[in-house]
């Protein structure tokens, strides 16, 4: 577990864009964190690192998956208004995390229950202050400083 603290979307940016650049490809990534925490942000941050106008990525709340090309395809899921687990499967929405040239980073993703995934990463996004976010990366190979 490697724990860092930002003090600017832009640092969260930037922590998503050195992440993004050492992934593994295949690899899922499950955020966890309230609503302004950061987690959209940290993704804006990968595509730049995957190659992805950041501008492309926004939270999709009305749509649970966005897909963005890069030098990885980037699967951004949004849960948030997902109704149960049982959904994302019946949505065959598990296919996308196995692309083996891609990554998934879903955001809400305590809404879901999913065994026997490839390689998972954890990051968990806490809003401490005004500006100040704890961020956890659950992986030993995150970024160092
Ligand atoms: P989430 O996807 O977790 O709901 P967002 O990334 O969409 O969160 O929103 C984070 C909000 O907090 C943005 O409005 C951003 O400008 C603001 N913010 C302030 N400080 C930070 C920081 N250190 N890291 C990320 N976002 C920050
Ligand atoms: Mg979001």
């Amino acid at each position: 577990m490697t724990k860092f603290y930002t003090d600017s979307f832009e640092e969260t940016m930037k922590l998503g864009e050195r992440f993004a650049q050492k992934i593994e490809q295949g690899c899922t990534i499950l955020f966890f964190g309230d609503l302004g925490a950061g987690k959209t942000t940290f993704i804006k941050g990968m595509a730049q690192g995957l190659g992805i106008e950041s501008d492309a990525i926004s939270s999709p709340s009305f749509q649970y998956l966005k897909i963005h090309q890069g030098r990885l395809n980037l699967y951004h899921f949004d849960l948030w208004r997902l109704e149960n687990c049982e959904q994302f499967f019946a949505q065959g929405f598990d296919e996308f995390l196995q692309d083996p040239q891609g990554v998934s980073c879903l955001e809400w993703a305590e809404k879901i229950n999913l065994i026997q995934l490839g390689p998972t990463i954890k990051i968990s996004l806490q809003h401490e202050r005004e500006n100040r976010r704890i961020i956890e990366i659950q992986d030993e190979k995150a970024p160092t400083s």
